[in-house]
């Protein structure tokens, strides 16, 4: 079997022993003669696969009695409407926090249910970094604050959480979750998509604080509420049945790596690396500022649109795959999510260097 590292931003790379477990059981999940694909949702062997990921994030995260833990189809980006549709509720207004393109997306989509305001942006420093959020005032009235902790295409995140007082802080995680510690309480929600460190794609990770659940408006539809799902535990309709057995899969691996603090460990190691040869090189660099790096998506380029091509083809035939930077702002990325083995990093830099004494 051939295997390579692969570097893409999402879906991307899933631990081997995932997929060779998911193999193992593709045609005939735990003697039951049937593949998880074709069990009905409602039987009581999927509803065992349900309850398992359900504790199994429950417990690696840490996450507080109070919040619901839901898994909806549509994507992160059909939070960025379920989040006003649920929260815009009192005052109608929010604040968001604007740090790149998803960001924006996630603005575009509230300003159609009430009155968005960008508390901070970095647009002027062409997303490069984060904003400096820890004197900031919130709106006070406003229903919720969003931000987007991990910015998928820029590289940067925020490595300090704002206090919000008593506004629930919603924040968009996709890029992000599981890599680092993090307080759940300091969240009203939490999103992620699962095509990057949960999982497959089909899936999306809600925690829900729970005073949060049951505001919508009585002509909200009724899969765009969260209520619903939380009153059903996430089996309102068919669910995205195979992603979450594969979460299931990703949890228990991570479970058996040592868990939240043991992969922090490593991908603190794994981005060290990638960053300081950056730093070191004459070759290449990185566009983005040192307080605002991101730990899982790490953009960089030579000056040349012709050696960024020649690299990302070189890398390519040397088993480092989906290195190209995201078509918005080219150069190249390395998206090194928790599946990313030290290995993969340890080769990319060595043939970064090799790459540089090349094409000097
Ligand atoms: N937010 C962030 C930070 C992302 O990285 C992505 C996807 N790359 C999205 C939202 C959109 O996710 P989806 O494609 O699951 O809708």
């Amino acid at each position: 079997m051939h295997r390579v590292f692969n570097f893409s931003s999402g879906p991307s790379a899933l631990p081997l022993p995932v997929l060779e477990k998911a193999q193992k059981e593709l045609c005939n999940y735990q003697q039951t003669g049937i593949s998880v694909m074709e069990m009905s949702h409602r039987s009581s062997a999927y509803q065992e696969i349900m309850d398992e990921t359900t504790s199994l994030l429950k417990e690696l995260m840490e996450i507080p009695y109070n919040y619901q833990i839901l898994f909806l189809p549509g994507g992160a980006s059909l939070q960025f409407s379920m989040v006003p549709l649920n929260l815009l509720r009192k005052s109608k207004k929010a604040d968001y926090i604007h740090t790149g393109s998803w960001s924006k997306k996630a603005i575009a989509e509230a300003k159609k249910y009430g009155e968005i305001r960008i508390a901070a942006s970095s647009d002027e420093q062409q997303f490069r970094e984060v904003p400096v959020l820890n004197k900031m005032v919130f709106d006070d009235e406003a229903d919720y604050v969003h931000i987007t902790v991990n910015n998928t295409i820029e590289g940067t995140c925020f490595h300090q959480i704002p206090h919000t007082g008593n506004v629930p802080l919603v924040a968009d995680m996709s890029s992000n979750i599981l890599s680092t510690y993090c307080d759940v309480s300091a969240f009203g929600i939490i999103y992620a998509g699962a095509q990057k460190n949960l999982g497959t794609a089909g899936v999306t990770i809600v925690l829900v604080r729970e005073d949060l659940i049951g505001n919508a408006a009585s002509d909200c539809p009724t899969m765009l509420d969260y209520q619903t799902h939380s009153k059903h535990r996430s089996l309102y309709n068919t669910p995205p049945s195979f992603s979450i057995y594969i979460t299931k899969l990703v949890l228990e691996w991570l479970k058996e790596m040592g868990g939240v603090s043991a992969i922090e460990s490593l991908n603190r190691e794994k981005a060290r690396l990638l960053y300081t040869f950056l730093d070191e090189s004459k070759l290449f660099t990185s566009n983005v500022a040192r307080n605002s790096r991101s730990l899982m998506n790490i953009p960089f380029t030579t000056d040349s649109d012709d050696l960024n091509q020649k690299f990302i083809e070189e890398a390519k035939a040397a088993g480092l795959v989906t290195l190209g930077g995201h078509r918005s702002v080219g150069g190249m990325r390395a998206s090194i999510y928790n599946a990313m083995p030290l290995e993969g990093v340890q080769e990319l830099v060595a043939f970064m260097s090799n790459f540089e004494m090349n094409n000097r």
